[in-house]
């Protein structure tokens, strides 16, 4: 039996064939709110739209009042900070993401971002398309070895556990990860027995060399890296934040980078998006900035709105998608 055609709005970009997909099933309006030109058209659609499909902007209590016929959201990210949860469950509205597709595209991203903040690749870059390569560099422009060096990481999930196994296995890097539950790396991960270890947050700060950040952004997450987690890091250690820019204290960052505390950092996400023009972040030295990209390639961003209209397509048809956020 088909589905009785819905009404969808598609409030980020879909690939034409994921959109085909969806208008072959239902009744589609495309509506980013955050393009200036297309915001009203959004407003106008949300109060009889029954699926949404899309990332990146924020869905909460006030702005679900506005949408009484809604049903399912289908986020293409597997991060889920954007949607106020308790209020989607206080309207019985189902939250499915895209887990899995991203892991090791994600890791990709990440473990660049310790090579170029390390090496200094961004800085060294300009240096010769500047025109500012005039003779071999000295050691006021040297990096600062990858390999042997000891990664923290926060958040052993799919990302922190595919960034594990580049480090340990690729790199010669000892592992050591802080996780909420306990992960049995012997069991569960046995390309990583002794080389990866579990350990308190403390002692991961105090003995890692670089720190990489794969959390989600929750309200325990919040914060996590402050003024008094920066001065618990080894002296001259790394960070790479992977995971949303809530995760990190910008100004007590600012401040540790500043104080020589940290070598540098390397941050794929920061607290407002697209980042501030006047951000100090922005155009610090020892800052490499990247522009949320993460899972930014062609293979992967195509996996992701795959699986996320298949699990809009699956909750609009009364079955339950694979990737439901519980
Ligand atoms: P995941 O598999 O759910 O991994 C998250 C891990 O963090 C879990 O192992 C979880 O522990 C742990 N965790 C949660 N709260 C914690 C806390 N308070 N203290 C310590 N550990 C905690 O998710 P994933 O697929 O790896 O993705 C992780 C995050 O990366 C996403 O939520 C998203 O924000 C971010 N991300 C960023 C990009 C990007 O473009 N930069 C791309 C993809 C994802 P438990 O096992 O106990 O739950």
């Amino acid at each position: 039996m088909s589905t009785p055609r819905q009404q969808v709005l598609v409030f980020r970009e879909l690939p034409p064939d994921q959109l085909a997909r969806l208008q072959a099933a239902h009744e589609v309006t495309v509506a980013n709110p955050r393009v200036a030109e297309q915001r009203d058209a959004f407003f106008e659609a949300l109060p009889r739209a029954q699926g949404l499909i899309g990332s990146s902007y924020r869905i909460d209590a006030p702005l679900l009042a506005q949408a009484p016929a809604l049903r399912v959201i289908s986020s293409i990210s597997v991060g889920i900070d954007n949607y106020e949860l308790p209020a989607l469950r206080a309207r019985g509205v189902m939250l499915c993401h895209t887990p899995g597709v991203l892991t090791e595209t994600t890791a990709d991203t990440l473990f660049a971002l310790v090579m170029a903040t390390s090496r200094r690749l961004v800085e060294l870059a300009a240096l010769v398309r500047e025109g500012r390569w005039h003779k071999n560099i000295d050691e006021s422009l040297f990096g600062w070895d990858v390999h042997g060096k000891t990664l923290g990481i926060v958040g052993f999930g799919r990302i922190g556990q595919a960034l594990a196994r580049r480090a340990a296995l690729g790199f010669g890097m000892p592992v050591l990860f802080h996780n909420r539950s306990a992960v049995n790396v012997n069991e569960e991960l046995p390309a990583l027995a002794g080389l990866a270890r579990q350990v308190s947050l403390d002692e991961l700060l105090a003995q890692a060399d670089i720190v990489a950040l794969t959390v989600p952004l929750t309200d325990e997450t919040r914060g996590l890296m402050n003024a008094e987690r920066f001065a618990a890091m080894k002296p001259g250690a790394l960070l790479v934040n992977g995971s949303r820019g809530g995760v990190v204290d910008e100004a007590a960052l600012l401040a540790s980078l500043d104080s020589g505390r940290l070598r540098g950092a390397g941050l794929d996400v920061f607290a407002t998006e697209p980042l501030p023009l006047d951000s100090p972040l922005r155009t610090h030295p020892r800052v490499t900035p990247l522009p949320h990209i993460g899972s930014a390639t062609h293979e992967t961003r195509h996996a992701m709105a795959v699986l996320a209209t298949s699990n809009l397509l699956q909750a609009l048809a009364g079955q339950t998608p694979a990737a439901t956020v519980r």
